[in-house]
């Protein structure tokens, strides 16, 4: 049974602006959800909404089938994680923790081993007497997540919740977040703006861009099929190449290169015949050299990024510039004339108006 449905939810301001367009999503008990977008698009609109935080302006939210719109933040049975940890200065992290409890009159022996409990699954067990201040910034953020976790609630809201913490923490907190989401299975709605924490938590990802849902799938979906140029810029790092030009007698220029468009369009195109088209290929999925079923691209290497685990290589061809991922073994010479390949199965054509893929 699904817990969580969005139906044509709309968010206009007060001020007149429509920061949510349409918004439709079913989510099932125990998913990992992640709204992910640029700044602005509307993904903390969204969750505030869900959170009781903010009024929907029209639509209908339900959760368990329940309509509940006209419902306050308490009695949604949420609970919400902020970018900011809010945790309060002057008391310990036991008490920060088990302060939700405290407010519901919970028995001191229940508090007591909930929060034992929960410093347990969060590796806060020998921090329990300390102040916030005494913390590391990771550590501030476990302990805002075990106030929302303490209390049971079933769905579990968390907006840019590592934004605070540096690149490293980062990444150990995402493992951590998971590992929580593992042993909790609550219901969790995440937003970040970052491509690589939606890609690594999510069982299934939102993407917004100017108050409208892109596309929803799961990491796969979106990375290996994406609807349009946004998400496929979007998903993926170093980001997709794209490069834009017109189809002449089936032949498309990409720089000093004429690829025959007919393996990868077949039948449709004659339909794309003097059309503008995006041709998009991720700088992973190409090979150095020649090989069969792809397309040999001439060009000439401007500059290498060696990244340890791979060399991203800025190449150009003509006025056209684009990223390759190579093997860092592989790293071209800075100005050297090389050939590599996009093989047919790996490129993706957009029309060039609707920004659509062309399936
Ligand atoms: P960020 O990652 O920067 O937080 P976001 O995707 O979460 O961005 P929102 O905070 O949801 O974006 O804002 C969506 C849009 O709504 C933005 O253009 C923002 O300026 C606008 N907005 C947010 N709050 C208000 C408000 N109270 N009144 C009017 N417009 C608002």
């Amino acid at each position: 049974m699904s817990t969580l449905e969005l139906k044509n939810v709309n968010k206009i301001y007060p001020n007149g602006f429509h920061a949510v367009h349409d918004f439709n999503l079913t989510i099932e008990q125990g998913e990992f959800i992640v709204f992910v977008g640029p700044s602005g698009c509307g993904k903390s609109t969204t969750l505030r909404m869900i959170a009781g935080l903010e009024d929907i302006s029209s639509g209908d939210f339900t959760i368990k089938g329940k309509r509940v719109n006209e419902l306050g933040p308490r009695e949604r049975e949420v609970a919400m994680v902020f970018q900011s940890y809010a945790l309060y200065p002057n008391m310990t992290v036991y008490d920060n923790i088990a302060f939700g409890l405290t407010l519901q009159g919970v028995d001191d022996d229940v508090i007591e081993q909930r929060v034992l409990n929960t410093a347990k699954i969060l590796g806060l067990t020998d921090y329990l007497d300390r102040f916030p201040r005494a913390l590391s910034g990771g550590q501030r953020q476990r302990v805002a997540i075990g106030r929302s976790i303490i209390r049971k609630v079933g769905i579990f809201l968390m907006d840019e919740p590592l934004s605070n913490l540096d690149a490293k923490q980062r990444v150990t907190m995402r493992a951590e977040i998971a590992q929580i989401h593992r042993e909790t299975g609550a219901t969790t709605i995440y937003v970040t703006h970052d491509q690589t924490e939606a890609m690594t938590l999510a069982d299934r990802i939102v993407v917004m861009k100017d108050g409208y849902v892109q596309q929803v799938g799961t990491p796969k979906e979106l990375y290996f099929d994406p609807v349009n140029v946004f998400v496929a810029g979007f998903i993926g790092e170093p980001p997709m190449n794209f490069v834009r030009g017109d189809v002449k007698g089936g032949k498309f220029n990409l720089g000093d290169n004429v690829l025959d468009l007919a393996p990868v369009l077949g039948d449709k195109l004659a339909q794309y015949e003097g059309k503008h088209i995006v041709f998009g290929f991720r700088p992973e999925a190409i090979v150095l050299g020649n090989v069969a079923d792809a397309y040999p691209v001439k060009c000439n290497v401007e500059l290498t990024e060696m990244l340890g685990d791979n060399t991203n290589v800025y190449i150009v061809s003509g006025t056209e510039r684009a990223i390759l991922k190579v093997d860092p073994h592989d790293t071209p010479a800075l100005d050297a004339d090389i050939t590599f390949s996009i093989p047919h199965k790996d490129v993706y054509l957009f029309d060039a108006e609707t920004e659509m893929v062309i399936r």
